[in-house]
């Protein structure tokens, strides 16, 4: 069968492990020439060896995406080589603490805020114009159900992840008129660093692999994907409605 992504350029944040990890060997095993994010430089250079093992190709690019000015530099370079992107995966986060709100300490939050928010935003920003030099720009934004459920002890966590969503859906109704497509995904819980952070009690065994999600959300980065400005909720395998504006 054809390769769905043959000769685009696919940017993925946090690509160092779990999600992010798995994802990129799928869009490389599509066609997709891999540049990947994250601080870690060991996981990034295991990606890239099971990437050029099964025959694909990646460019590593260890980054704190706290840098904005480095963030602000990858667009650039990506401009530079590639001249357009088609595909991002705007998925590095952190869970930052589960906590009372009146209990979470300053520098935390904006921590928190700043990798999960403000980077993505800024990656966004950085990346906007790229994608819309492509014929089928498509970009997948990891939020999570916590952005919803709004549990009690995840208000920073739940916070950030509902931010992303509402940044997503204000940047696909102002491209709605291009060939850009731009989503939102809740992954649902996932056997990865950041659950077993979260709910260090639960068997690892009950939850699907990073490479089982990763899975279904790969073809969110296809070009015959029509949804935009949705919620794709990955256990479910579908996407969801968001209720019309008031
Ligand atoms: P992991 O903790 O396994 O991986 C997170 C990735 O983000 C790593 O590659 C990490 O790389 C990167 N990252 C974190 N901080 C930074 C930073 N400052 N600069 C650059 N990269 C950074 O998480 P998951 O794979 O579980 O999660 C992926 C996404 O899915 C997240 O957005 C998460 O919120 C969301 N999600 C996950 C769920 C789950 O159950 N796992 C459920 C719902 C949503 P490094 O440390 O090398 O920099």
């Amino acid at each position: 069968m054809a390769r769905q992504l043959e000769g685009r350029v696919a940017l993925v944040t946090g690509a160092s492990r779990g999600i992010g990890y798995q994802l990129s060997k799928l869009l490389a095993a599509e066609g997709a020439h891999v540049i990947a994010v994250a601080r870690t430089v060991g996981g990034l250079e295991d990606l890239d060896d099971e990437i050029k093992a099964a025959g694909g190709s990646a460019t590593l690019v260890p980054l704190d995406l706290t840098d904005m000015a480095g963030i602000d530099r990858l667009g650039g370079a990506i401009h530079e080589r590639w001249g357009k992107l088609d595909v991002l995966v705007a998925n590095a986060g952190v869970l930052g603490i589960l906590a009372p709100i009146g209990h979470i300490e300053a520098k935390t939050f904006e921590k928190t805020m700043n990798v999960n928010v403000t980077s993505t935003w800024r990656v966004i920003r950085s990346v906007d114009p790229l994608l819309r030099l492509s014929d089928a720009g498509r970009a997948i934004v990891l939020s999570s159900g916590a952005a919803h459920s709004c549990k009690a002890f995840w208000g920073l966590y739940a916070a950030t992840k509902a931010a992303e969503e509402a940044l997503v859906r204000s940047w696909a109704n102002e491209t709605v008129n291009t060939p850009l497509r731009v989503n939102s995904v809740n992954p649902g819980g996932t056997r990865t660093a950041m659950r077993a952070q979260a709910l260090p009690g639960e068997d690892p065994a009950t939850l699907p692999s990073p490479a089982e999600v990763a899975a279904k959300i790969l073809p969110l980065a296809f070009p015959s994907l029509t949804e935009t400005g949705r919620l794709f909720d990955v256990r479910k395998n579908r996407f969801l409605s968001y209720r019309d504006p008031e």
